[in-house]
């Protein structure tokens, strides 16, 4: 068996081991087919069982209504930033409002305005994106055809712990780096979207939930692979999609209902492995800062600092010499920041909270 170390990388991120040795397993023939999941035709019987048996995973796991399509699509997070105002905005006249809560959300709002009306409904930047708005701090355009928001902004750590105030209006959610961690309230959403490399499985597919009555708005002039209705009347199959992607997601999502069985359970693990780390941070008197406000605090991507520079090079080499991989922060921000989403065991956090409180043991006397 090689050695598997602790892999803290925000995405593409840590899978269950399972499903890889699963995956490992079946690489050179899937079982009774005589032929690698690699090498058979998106049209055949069996990838058909598979994108099936994964679309009834995610419909089992997040409750998914019957009004509501789930397609596979290609271009990652980031195409869908462009493709839903495109699709919902563009012809409107009417606007949609953004909540920017960090980098993605605030990238997303940049990308809709290439295509339609944005209405920031509040912009976090006054405090440097530590925090998700109140209710009451949001102003939000009643004519809006959605809200936006990106539920867990991945590279700052900042997570909204329930769906904000809408007034009525669909929300529109780049959930990327938190699909499948938590329960979610599936009708408030008009489309609920994911790139599986964070949470879901490997790059090349992204999840995304759409009410169908937002298929109906889509407009007839765009080309069928940026038309989500083309896309859902196909069912996903317009084109060929990312097999190898699906059938990991389908493995994926067979473990989390194996092991855990629904999301109250996955929400219940991701939370106490996340408390572990923020539990030494309060511990160590100020040694560790979070950059997230409490109650905006992600328990997937916990963005911290430590006293200086120096301290923190020397935290990430250490860290790296004992296994625990991939711990430095976003190039934009810096700092240090753990990844812990579903598929990180336990261990894995036991072993860098245990780290985090001898690192501080053996520095908090460097520091004034
Ligand atoms: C990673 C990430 C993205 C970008 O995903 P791509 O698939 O690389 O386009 C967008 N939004 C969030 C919240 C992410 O975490």
């Amino acid at each position: 068996m090689v050695k598997r170390v602790y892999n803290f990388s925000p995405g593409p991120a840590m899978l269950p081991l399972p499903a890889l040795e699963e995956a490992q397993r079946d690489l050179l023939a899937l079982p009774g087919l005589g032929m690698s999941i690699l090498e058979i035709s998106h049209r055949s019987p069996t990838f058909n069982a598979i994108i099936e048996a994964a679309e009834a995973n995610l419909r089992q796991l997040l409750k998914i209504p019957d009004d509501y399509a789930v397609l596979f699509m290609q271009g990652g997070a980031r195409l869908q930033f462009g493709m839903i105002p495109m699709n919902f905005l563009r012809k409107t006249g009417r606007p949609a409002s953004y909540i920017v809560t960090g980098s993605w959300s605030k990238l997303a709002a940049s990308e809709a305005q290439t295509q339609g009306q944005v209405h920031i409904a509040w912009d976090g930047k006054a405090t440097n994106y530590d925090r998700v708005p109140t209710n009451e701090q949001l102003n939000i355009d009643p004519n809006s055809v959605y809200v936006y928001i990106c539920s867990n902004e991945t590279i700052a750590g900042v997570q909204f712990p329930t769906e904000p105030e809408t007034g009525g209006l669909p929300l529109v959610c780049d959930a990327s780096s938190e699909l499948l961690s938590r329960p979610v309230d599936l009708p408030r959403y008009g489309i609920l979207y994911a790139c599986a490399q964070k949470n879901l499985g490997p790059a090349g597919v992204t999840v995304v939930i759409i009410r169908k009555d937002f298929l109906d708005m889509c407009p007839d002039d765009l080309p069928s692979m940026l038309n989500y209705k083309r896309f859902a009347e196909e069912k996903s199959l317009l084109n060929t999609p990312p097999v190898f992607a699906v059938y990991m997601v389908k493995l994926v999502t067979d473990w989390l209902i194996r092991e855990f069985g629904n999301l109250e359970k996955v929400k219940q693990f991701n939370e106490e492995k996340a408390q572990l780390i923020y539990d030494v941070i309060d511990r160590c008197q100020g040694f560790y800062t979070v950059h997230a406000a409490p109650g905006s605090r992600s328990a997937m991507n916990i963005a911290f600092r430590l006293p200086n520079g120096d301290l923190e090079k020397e935290f990430l080499k250490q860290a790296e010499s004992r296994g625990l991989c991939n711990l430095q922060g976003h190039r934009s921000v810096g700092g240090c920041r753990a990844s812990i989403y579903n598929a990180m065991p336990r261990e894995g956090v036991v072993a860098l909270r245990d780290f985090m409180l001898e690192f501080y043991e053996a520095n908090r006397n460097k520091v004034g």
